[in-house]
């Protein structure tokens, strides 16, 4: 049949080329069909190695076990807390109210009532990544294939069980393999120091209140108690925060693409330093243009220190968290907007998040073609599973696989990272399993594979030696 004739002509092509390319290797033959042992052997496979999780949300173990019963307008201990991170925003497309949402996660309201508040919502999205991600959480923290009425007591009595003196440890590397997770803190203003970082978790250095969403009160806090009246020294105040907080950062991380595009241009001193005067005496007396020429500068100068320490620079960039406010006009610009850092900053190190979702195919492109731009699928698994499955998949065959770190949770709630984790280990296989199927890997390259992408690159490239080295 023509059919089969064209598959073998072009399995046969697929197979000259990886025989070409692979330096002396032979590619399977055409008839190596995997049969399933070759399946359930990179199955086990991905499952023993470790992951090193790239990004996480985590708030302090502390102040989960300080607020375990409430407080605070707190997230509640039961499994309401499995649906406040990402979960949510499905539910609330789905037709939860804000009202709703709101009982469902916060203390006060018996679960089985809960449970009642949210079912239909559920039900109606319940195919997704994101709620296919809690019920592999439930099913590795409590061996429940589901949430329902008759079991979400249950689980909740068992999460609030959970919450006590080492179990952010016992959680990611027990029950998810996680060798180590890299946290960007989002209650602290610069970087996390109510607890140093260990080998286990370690703290990005946030650019957000220093540079893309300027903040006086970051500023003094940079400069140590100095003034900070003048461009040159908020400039002197961000030289300090690098300085004292940089050598115990895992990264720099930023996600201004919430807010604004990624093109940082060039503004001069000269220019930005009048606006920075009166930004200093009053932060509304600035315009749109003018605040955006001031984060411009500011963030450049935040490149320049961390290119100098060799802090890899996190962007946020693709989809966005939350629901009804992503401007697609914004997003669709951030790859060609990384591409000109890229090359503006050629020593600096730019790792794109989330995929860039939906627009993987362009970071794919870009992983190809510059030396100093790494692909980080954190996040990626869940928003959508079998895209990040062909992402994973098309990007091993066109850009060096060096340059994918894939894994990050992306989660508040530590009770989440198994679940996510499941997800991704489930793709990683099908991806690696998939390439050797078609002839394009041969099966003797899997095994170093999976250790490069699911935490060899991340040793690489992400410094945690020195981290350890510098906590006070
Ligand atoms: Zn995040």
């Amino acid at each position: 049949m023509a059919d089969t004739m064209d598959r073998r002509t072009f399995m046969g092509a697929a197979g000259t080329a990886l025989a070409l390319g692979a330096g002396g290797s032979t590619a399977e033959p055409l008839s190596a069909v995997a049969a399933p042992p070759l399946a359930s052997g990179i199955r086990g496979l991905v499952d023993r190695t470790p992951l090193i999780d790239t990004h996480e949300h985590l708030m302090p173990e502390a102040d989960r076990i300080a607020h375990a019963d409430g407080g605070d307008g707190r997230t509640s201990s039961d499994f309401g807390l499995l649906m406040s991170h990402y979960t949510d925003s499905d539910l609330q497309v789905s037709g939860l109210s804000a009202d709703d949402y709101r009982k469902l996660t916060t203390h006060g309201m018996d679960p089985r009532e809960k449970w009642k508040l949210v079912a239909g919502a559920y039900e109606r999205c319940r195919n997704t990544g994101y709620q296919l991600c809690v019920r592999e959480a439930v099913r590795a923290l409590y061996g429940e294939d589901d949430i329902r009425e008759g079991n979400c007591e249950k689980i909740s009595r068992r999460l609030r069980e959970g919450i006590r003196p080492g179990f952010y440890r016992h959680i990611l590397r027990d029950v998810a393999n996680i060798e180590h997770a890299q946290v960007n803190c989002l209650q602290n203003p610069i970087l996390r120091q109510s607890e140093p970082a260990t080998d286990l978790l370690s703290f990005d250095l946030t650019t957000v209140n220093l540079a893309t969403n300027v903040q006086m009160s970051a500023l003094r806090l940079a400069a140590g108690g100095a003034e900070v009246a003048t461009l040159q020294q908020a400039h002197a105040a961000v030289d300090r925060a690098f300085s004292t907080l940089g050598p115990r950062a895992i990264a720099v991380k930023d996600q201004c693409a919430y807010w604004r595009g990624l093109d940082f241009v060039d503004v001069p001193d000269a220019e930005a330093a009048p606006i920075f005067a009166r930004f200093a005496k009053d932060e509304t007396s600035v315009r749109r243009a003018e605040r955006k020429a001031l984060q411009d500068n500011l963030f450049r100068r935040c490149i320049h220190r961390a290119t100098e320490q060799k802090l890899p620079i996190k962007l946020h960039t693709g989809y966005y968290a939350g629901m009804g406010g992503m401007d697609l006009s914004v997003v669709r610009n951030n790859m060609a907007d990384a591409a000109r850092l890229a090359r503006e900053f050629p020593d600096a190190t730019f790792v794109l998040m989330h995929m860039a979702y939906p627009y993987q195919h362009e970071l794919t492109a870009l992983c190809k073609h510059y030396r100093n731009i790494y692909a980080d699928m954190c996040w990626a698994w869940i928003i959508d599973p079998t895209s990040a499955t062909r992402f994973m998949k098309e990007f091993l065959m066109a850009a060096p696989a060096c340059k994918l770190f894939t894994f990050g949770g992306d989660f508040m709630p530590v009770e989440l990272v198994p679940g996510h984790a499941r997800v991704a280990r489930r793709g990683i296989t099908l991806a690696l399993t998939q390439l050797v199927q078609e002839g394009w890997v041969s099966e003797s390259d899997v095994s170093a594979l999976a250790e490069r992408v699911m935490r060899g690159n991340a040793r690489e490239v992400f410094d945690l030696k020195r981290v350890l080295a510098n906590q006070p």
